[in-house]
């Protein structure tokens, strides 16, 4: 076991018998010390580096966090919890839902060219979440987010899995990620429904220069029927587009590598 020096949340008084978890809000609140300690560990936080946490709660992650940063902006939607994340002297809280924060604005108003985002994300939203910060990858120097294990999955999943899907080339296109802990339904207070995991995201600076809209319609497209052979589904929506160029349409959406799906996205004309 982990010897941890400090309780994660001293300093704060945010107690679990003062805050009753919202459902709507996805409350999952982290309790198992050894696993926090583990997470910080993973995202390696540096005295001075500009972090942004999505979803702070009662501080679980946070406290430990800005001890090692010296300041941290957090980004709460609950207005209890955003309240009493106030009083603490390191913290800047944005309380919003983080689905309108514009984080290009962040960046810039802390002097930084990018941020390390990290979070204990709400489950019910951690797709858009993920396509939000896509959305503004450019200002992004890495992530870590815990999420749904079987989300991740999705988000890492290898061409001819059933997990292979839209997801996966979207966020490989852009990203270089790796699952880096698994976290069991216990560690959590209340417990989820299902197992979650910590991701590392790191945007990669060799990515495609395409046009994101062109991906992804075209993944949508192909991934819509996925036992069907493409020629039925991305076959007319080549054509439809006037494409004339090589690719096999005699396979199925999930055994086509990622590689393929950008040089076709590069090689059909732009929608805007
Ligand atoms: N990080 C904490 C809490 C995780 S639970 C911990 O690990 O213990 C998810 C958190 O996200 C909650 O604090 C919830 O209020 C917050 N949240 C939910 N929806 C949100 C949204 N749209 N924008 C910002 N925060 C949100």
């Amino acid at each position: 076991m982990l010897n941890c020096a400090s309780h994660p949340n001293e300093g704060l008084e945010l107690k679990h018998g003062t805050h009753i978890p919202r459902k709507r809000f996805g409350q999952h609140f982290l309790t198992d010390t050894f696993v926090i300690e583990a997470i910080v560990q993973a995202i390696s936080p540096k005295a001075g580096d500009a972090m942004v946490e999505i979803g702070p709660g009662l501080a679980a992650l946070t406290q430990p966090l800005v001890e090692r940063l010296g300041a941290l902006t957090v980004i709460e939607l609950d207005r209890d919890l955003a309240q009493r994340l106030r009083s603490h002297g390191q913290l800047k809280v944005i309380e919003s839902d983080v689905l309108k924060v514009d984080f290009r604005q962040i960046a810039q108003a802390q002097g930084a060219t990018k941020l390390r985002v990290v979070g204990n994300l709400p489950y019910n939203i951690s797709t858009p979440i993920l396509f939000h910060l896509l959305d503004q990858v450019e200002v992004v120097e890495d992530q870590h987010f815990m999420l749904q294990k079987e989300v991740i999955d999705r988000m890492v999943a290898r061409p001819c899995t059933a997990a292979y899907g839209r997801l996966s080339v979207m966020l490989q296109w852009r990203y270089a990620m790796e699952n880096v802990l698994f976290v069991p339904p216990e560690s959590f207070t209340p417990p989820p429904r299902v197992d979650s995991a910590v991701v590392r995201m790191v945007p990669r600076s060799d990515a495609a220069p395409l046009d994101v809209n062109v991906l992804s319609e075209l993944v949508q497209v192909a991934f819509s029927q996925r036992r069907k052979i493409l020629r039925h589904t991305l076959g007319s929506w080549l054509q439809a587009k006037n494409f004339n160029g090589d690719f096999d349409v005699q396979r199925r959406a999930e055994e086509v590598p990622v590689d393929e799906y950008l040089a076709l996205a590069l090689s059909v004309p732009s929608m805007s």
